[in-house]
Parts: C-alpha cells; sequence; structure tokens
C-alpha cells in the first residue's frame, strides 16, 4: 500500500489515525496544529510530540516525501527549488519575491504530456502525476524556506487540469485547511477543456490563466501539439462558464515568440477577442529554451503591448524576474536531466 503523505492530512484524518494507534485525541490536534498553523511537515520538528508517536509518524505517513535537492537565487532574489521526490524524480518550484509580495510558483506533474513545442518542461512528456501531498509539500517547503505565501500560482512544471483529480484536493485543502484565500491562488491551463469543465464546477473563487499564446487556430498549431489542443473558441467558451461560476476576471497568457505570433495583426486580433470575453491579457516574452524559437527584440514586444492597449483590452507584460538561463518553466529540471543522461 501506498503511504499517505503527512502534509495532506486533515484533522479528521489525524484524529482516526491517533485513536486506531492508541494516542490521545488531543494529540491530533497538536499534529493539526504543527501542520495547518506552523507548516512543519517532519514530526521531528513538532516539539510537543512524545518519541513514539513521532516515529510512528514518520514510519506510517510520508513525512515528508520530498526535499530540496538543489536551489539556485537570482541577483533579484528569486529562489528556484529543485525537490527530490520519494521515488527520486524530481520536480521544481520557484519562489519570487517583490516589495508587496511573496508568490510561490508551484508544479503540477513530473514532465508534461502537453509538450507545446517551447517549452522546456514538456520536452520529455509525462513521468507521472503530482498527488495532493506532493503538492501541498511544495506549499509546506516553500513556506518554511521563504515564510507563508501572499499568492500560489500552479504555473511550475505540467498540465494540472490533466492531474484535477489530485489538484482539486489540493486546492481544496489550501483553502479549507491552510484557510488559504482561493482568490490568492490561480491555475494556469494550457486549454485543456475537459479538465476546464471539472474546474468551472468547484464553483469556487480560485483565478484561472489561460495560455492561449494565439487568437486564431492556425498560428497556435505552431506552439502546441494536435493530439491536447483545442479550438481557441472552445477553450474562451470553457474560460467564460469558469468565470460565471466564479465571479473572477480570468488572464489570457501570452507567449510571445519571434516571427511567430507577434505580429501588430495578432495584437489586434488578440485584443478584441479578450475584450470581447472580458478577460485581461499577460504578455510572456519568451526565454529561450534551446530550440529554435527566439524571443522578440523589445521594440517588438513594446509594438505589441500598444497595439493590443489601444483595442481597450487590459494588458500587462510579465515582469523579468530570475536568472536568465534557468527562468522559464522546467528549465531547471531539463537541465539536470540532461546532465543525469550525459
Ligand atoms: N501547463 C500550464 C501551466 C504551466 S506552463 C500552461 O501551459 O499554462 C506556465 C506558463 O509558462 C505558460 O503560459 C507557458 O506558456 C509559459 N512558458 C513555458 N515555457 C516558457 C518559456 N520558455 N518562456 C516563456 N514562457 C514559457
Ligand atoms: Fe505543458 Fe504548459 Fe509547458 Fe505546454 S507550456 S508543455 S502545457 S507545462
Amino acid at each position: 500500500m501506498t503511504r499517505p503523505f503527512l502534509a495532506a492530512s486533515t484533522l479528521d484524518e489525524l484524529k482516526s489515525y491517533c485513536k486506531e494507534h492508541g494516542f490521545p485525541a488531543f494529540r491530533a490536534s497538536q499534529i493539526d496544529s504543527w501542520l495547518h498553523t506552523h507548516l512543519t511537515i517532519d514530526p521531528a520538528d513538532m516539539k510537543n510530540l512524545p518519541s513514539d508517536l513521532k516515529s510512528a509518524l514518520k514510519q506510517d505517513f510520508h513525512a515528508p516525501g520530498s526535499l530540496i535537492s538543489e536551489s539556485s537565487k537570482s541577483p533579484d532574489q528569486v529562489e528556484k527549488l529543485l525537490l527530490k521526490l520519494h521515488d527520486g524524480e524530481c520536480i521544481e518550484m520557484v519562489i519570487i519575491p517583490s516589495d508587496k509580495r511573496l508568490t510561490f510558483c508551484l508544479s503540477t506533474q513530473v514532465g508534461c504530456p502537453v509538450g507545446c513545442y517551447f517549452c522546456a518542461s514538456g520536452r520529455n512528456g509525462l513521468t507521472r502525476n503530482l498527488s495532493a501531498g506532493e503538492m501541498i509539500e511544495e506549499f509546506c517547503i516553500g513556506s518554511l524556506r521563504a515564510g507563508r505565501p501572499d499568492n500560489l500560482v500552479f504555473m511550475g512544471i505540467g498540465e494540472g487540469l490533466l492531474n484535477f483529480d489530485n489538484l482539486a484536493i489540493t486546492l481544496n485543502r489550501l483553502a479549507d485547511e491552510f484557510t488559504f484565500s482561493p482568490r490568492r491562488i490561480t491555475v494556469s491551463t494550457s486549454g485543456f477543456v475537459p479538465g476546464m469543465e471539472k474546474f468551472a464546477a468547484l464553483k469556487r473563487e480560485f483565478n484561472l490563466a489561460v495560455s492561449l499564446h494565439a487568437p486564431d487556430d492556425n498560428t497556435r498549431a505552431k506552439l502546441i501539439p494536435a493530439k491536447l489542443r483545442y479550438p481557441v473558441a472552445e477553450v474562451l467558451a470553457a474560460a467564460d462558464k469558469i468565470a460565471e461560476n466564479n465571479n473572477r476576471q480570468y488572464t489570457i497568457e501570452y507567449t510571445l515568440i519571434d516571427g511567430i505570433n507577434d505580429s501588430i495583426e495578432h495584437a489586434v486580433k488578440l485584443g478584441k477577442l479578450a475584450f470581447a470575453h472580458h478577460a485581461k491579457i499577460n504578455l510572456i516574452p519568451y526565454n529561450e529554451t534551446g530550440g529554435s524559437f527566439r524571443r522578440p527584440a523589445t521594440q517588438k514586444i513594446d509594438d505589441f503591448e500598444n497595439a493590443v492597449a489601444n483595442t481597450g483590452a487590459r494588458v500587462t507584460r510579465r515582469i523579468e524576474r530570475g536568472s536568465a538561463e534557468t527562468a522559464a518553466c522546467g528549465q531547471l529540471r531539463a537541465a539536470k536531466s540532461n546532465e543525469v543522461s550525459k
């Protein structure tokens, strides 16, 4: 049987565990407080527990299952952590401080089955889904290192909506057990419509970001392989349904790539589309990952942004943070697995 993750346990589950193993009920409340208030996931650090309970927890749970195996900090204090999972697989998370707030960027899968042509995360396909426990551990491990964050974005490695059941448990536990406001959590999707429909059915105020990258299907086909790509109209209809259910304006993410999706024509079409759908646009200048795609020249990015803004749509540009060589999602892990395969 696979061991559960202590990080994903609810108070009720902890009470049942204590009862089953002959520990008094108040011990469950103590563990609950270590976990959900102090974000401590290693029983060794739960100072008021007796040693027999600490060893029982350590034996019966992954507590923790993941460990930081590497970290790199850029001059502007963005820290990327490579986490080694209990089976030896690796994922990344990124800690992004700014003047006003602390944001964590979290992964949802080991690898990614979508395989967008420009993205390092999907280069070797999917290895496996992350469990809810592993996603919650990312939150706890990051918090122990940098403090409790203000915002969580599921924009690391993987397509979270293809791991919907585990992602939904994670989102609900973060909101209900860790009292993290759903309005401060964002899920980014490449536009996997069946998953978006399930996300809409959650009817909670989690934010949605849709990686559209193109205002038309022909351009989009140059970026996302056919097997998991849905038409622009269906993706936006699913996003509208989510907005209707959660009362939140969604974001259209648009990774700008030279000569592919960065013409003024694209910009005008994108702006009109976003305006009609009441969505805001976030432009992401492409981070080169060793393939043939290039980032457009700065002037071209500025012109694109102005052309979008002139349509009346709300548009922002992602502020460039982190070290250039590993800034894009999946790059640190990709670099690591190249090293291993050498
Ligand atoms: N699978 C989800 C979430 C993870 S990717 C999705 O695709 O939305 C998060 C964002 O990072 C996406 O918008 C993606 O297009 C962008 N991204 C991936 N690789 C990038 C790169 N090399 N440069 C810039 N943005 C990149
Ligand atoms: Fe997967 Fe998102 Fe990367 Fe596409 S951009 S391969 S969906 S992680």
